[in-house]
Order: structure tokens, then C-alpha cells, then sequence
């Protein structure tokens, strides 16, 4: 079975392998591995060990998220958060669940997130101290630009919080060129084809030590794990982790390494993007997003408007045809999501076309048109 969906995404089988055995996580071998998963992290981010670290929180995107958010926002502090689809929504009712001030700048569907607007926002709200950016926001499959939007935030003296989950691993981040941020968050088992369970953050050293006491959580305390790290070493938890998903990352990571590191990630998935845009329509379905607005990571593709369709049904038969994709729609006119992402090529893309086309012929879908939004 492969998985088509924007994570957890299809893995290699030496990935799942390196999961199969037991771990201490106190052992000292486990803590080297540790730590050098999270060195191995800190340089896909093209992060300096002397300015920056990586630390690793136990659970899923959002706990990281949040912990970003409680440890570089004081209770009653304020981010700005361009909202271009559900996950900027998610980060907003993370931050407001915190008990911090998030500010919504709505952007229109379709569109790239403005840095003029987002400049005009910060001046109009002088109270705010943060941007929460979503880098690859995947509810729509838009990839929008931290290099643009962090200039402003910059600019403006402001600080960054980048939600890269879908991102890492594939599209390009610099952490040393962004002396604005203060967290990029991402997991295991999106772009870097690894394992979900663990969540991290390459986050600036300085910015940590001055945001101790902040978070009113000790759980979702990136300051308490960096502080703990110090004291304990950098491969020591505060609490049990997935240590077998961190023994897959490592596995996962060498793999990276050997297709050719992001750059050659990115190029398959863009290739795999490209795949399904030009086949979807060669089967007559219409990709959500325009060719240039569609980004690598995710296809959404119209739920064709024929009164045979049924997005569960249409699951089922790819299921059956070998493919899982998404049973829920995540965009404003119904639409079908695809993941572009994991380990998966052109080839598989084409086998999934070959699949689409006959799961809609079995279900006696005549019109693949889309259906069209109510004036
Ligand atoms: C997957 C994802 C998350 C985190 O999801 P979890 O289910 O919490 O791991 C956050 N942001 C984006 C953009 C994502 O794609």
C-alpha cells in the first residue's frame, strides 16, 4: 500500500527496519544517537552550532507548534498570523488556547501571502511581536516565501516563528541567513520520509535563554529542554521518548544524504507534482491550483461534479487499486488531496493516474468537470 497523502508519508524499508528493537532511552548509546540525529537536523537548517541548536519534543507538528509559540511568547503576547488555509488556522487557535494574542491577517484563496501586506500589519498593530508564518500550507498546497516575509519581519524588528512541517527536508531553509526567527518547527515523517511521533525545533540559543519562565507549561518548554540539554547532555531526554522513531530519523537522514540532500528531494517531488498536475488533466480532473501557483507537496484536485461522486467511495477503490489518499476535503470547493511527498516517484504517480481512471470508471462518474462555487 502506498500512502498519497501529505504525511505521514510512504517510507523506505530500512527505515521501518531501524524500529524494529528495543531502546533505554537513558542508555548512552541511545543519547549519542540522539544527539546526533539532532546535529544531523541543525545542519539540513544550515544552522551554526554556535547560535543555534535543534531540540526534540515527544509527539506530533502541533505540540511543537505550541511549544514554540508558549516559549517565545509571553502569556498576553502578540503574533501576527497570515491565514492562507487550515493550518495558519490551526496556529491561530493554538496561540489563542496558550493565552497569547494572535491577530489573523486573512489572505484570498489562491494567493501568495503578501510581505507588503504583512509590513502594513505590523505598523498598524505596534503591539505585536511575532509573525507565525506556515511555509507549505497544506490544506492547499501553496508554498509561500519565508525569505520574503522574514525581510519585513526584520525589517519591522519583529521575530519569526516558521511552521515547516510539510516543508522540511525538501524545500529550502536557512536559518543562519533569518536572524528573525526564533523557531522552525517540523517532524520525522513528512519530507524527511521518516516516522511521526517526534517533533522539532531548530531554534536561535539567545532567543532560548531569554525566554525562560514563559511558558507556562513545563511539557511544551523549549527553554526548559534546551536548559536541560546543558546540564544533562545534548542527547538526554526530560521525559520517555520515541526512540525508535529517532533511530528511523537516522536511517531516514542517511538516505537524504545519499539521494542528494534537498535539493535532489525537491526535485522529485516537484517531478512528482508535475506528474499528477499533467495526468489529472490528461484524465479530465482539474488541479485546484494553477500549474505556477501549485506547489511540490501537495495536488488538490476538484471533486468532479457528477451525482455518482462520493469522496469515501472513490477512497475505497483507490484503496483497493493499492493507493491511500485523504477522506476529508480541506478547501473551500470540495476537492481531493494527493501528497506529492515521501517515498514515492514519477512512476508511482503514473500507476495512481492509471488507478484514479478507473476507480471513476467503476463508480460511473460521467462528468469529471469540477463543481462550480454558488455565485
Ligand atoms: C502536518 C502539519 C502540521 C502538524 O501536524 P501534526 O498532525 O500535529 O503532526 C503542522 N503544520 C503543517 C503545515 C502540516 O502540514
Amino acid at each position: 500500500m502506498k500512502l498519497l497523502i501529505p504525511g505521514p508519508v510512504t517510507t523506505r524499508p530500512e527505515v521501518r527496519a531501524a524500529m524494529a528493537r528495543d531502546f533505554a532511552p537513558w542508555d548512552n548509546d541511545f543519547r549519542a544517537l540522539n544527539a546526533r540525529v539532532k546535529q544531523r537536523l541543525l545542519a539540513t537548517a544550515h544552522g551554526d552550532p554556535s547560535t543555534h541548536v535543534a531540540l526534540a519534543i515527544q509527539g506530533c507538528g502541533h505540540f511543537a507548534i505550541e511549544a514554540a509559540l508558549r516559549t517565545f511568547l509571553p502569556p498576553g503576547g502578540q503574533i501576527l498570523v497570515p491565514v492562507a488555509g487550515s493550518y495558519a488556522e490551526r496556529m491561530v487557535r493554538l496561540a489563542r488556547e496558550a493565552g497569547r494574542v494572535a491577530i489573523e491577517l486573512p489572505v484570498p484563496d489562491g494567493t501568495h501571502i503578501s510581505p507588503a501586506a504583512v509590513a502594513a500589519a505590523l505598523v498598524a498593530n505596534p503591539g505585536i511581536s511575532h509573525v507565525g508564518l506556515v511555509y507549505s500550507e497544506t490544506s492547499s498546497g501553496m508554498i509561500h516565501d519565508p525569505v520574503a516575509i522574514g525581510e519585513v519581519v526584520r525589517a519591522a524588528g519583529k521575530r519569526l516563528i516558521l511552521d515547516a512541517v510539510s516543508a522540511f527536508g525538501a524545500l529550502p531553509i536557512d536559518v543562519s541567513a533569518h536572524p528573525e526567527l526564533d523557531a522552525l518547527v517540523f517532524t520525522p515523517n513528512k519530507c524527511l520520509e521518516a516516522m511521526p511521533g517526534m517533533a522539532f525545533a531548530v531554534t536561535s540559543i539567545a532567543r532560548l535563554l531569554q525566554s525562560a519562565g514563559n511558558a507556562g507549561s513545563w511539557s511544551l518548554d523549549l527553554a526548559d529542554i534546551h536548559a536541560q540539554n546543558l546540564r544533562a547532555g545534548p542527547g538526554v531526554f526530560r521525559f520517555t521518548p520515541a526512540a525508535q522513531v529517532i533511530a528511523s530519523l537516522d536511517v531516514a537522514l542517511d538516505l537524504l544524504d545519499a539521494e542528494g540532500g534537498q535539493p535532489a528531494r525537491l526535485a522529485r517531488y516537484r517531478a512528482n507534482a508535475a506528474a499528477l498536475h499533467e495526468g489529472m488533466e490528461v484524465i479530465g480532473l482539474h488541479p485546484y491550483l494553477s500549474r505556477q501557483a501549485q506547489g511540490p507537496i501537495v495536488l488538490n484536485v476538484a471533486a468532479p461534479n457528477d451525482p455518482a461522486w462520493n469522496l469515501q467511495a472513490f477512497v475505497d477503490g483507490l484503496k483497493s487499486r493499492g493507493f491511500l489518499i485523504s477522506n476529508f476535503y480541506n478547501t473551500a470547493t470540495p476537492s481531493f488531496r494527493v501528497g506529492c511527498i515521501g517515498a514515492v516517484d514519477p512512476d508511482d504517480m503514473r500507476e495512481f493516474l492509471a488507478a484514479t481512471d478507473a476507480t471513476l470508471r467503476d463508480m460511473k462518474i460521467r462528468n469529471r468537470a469540477p463543481i462550480r462555487q454558488a455565485a
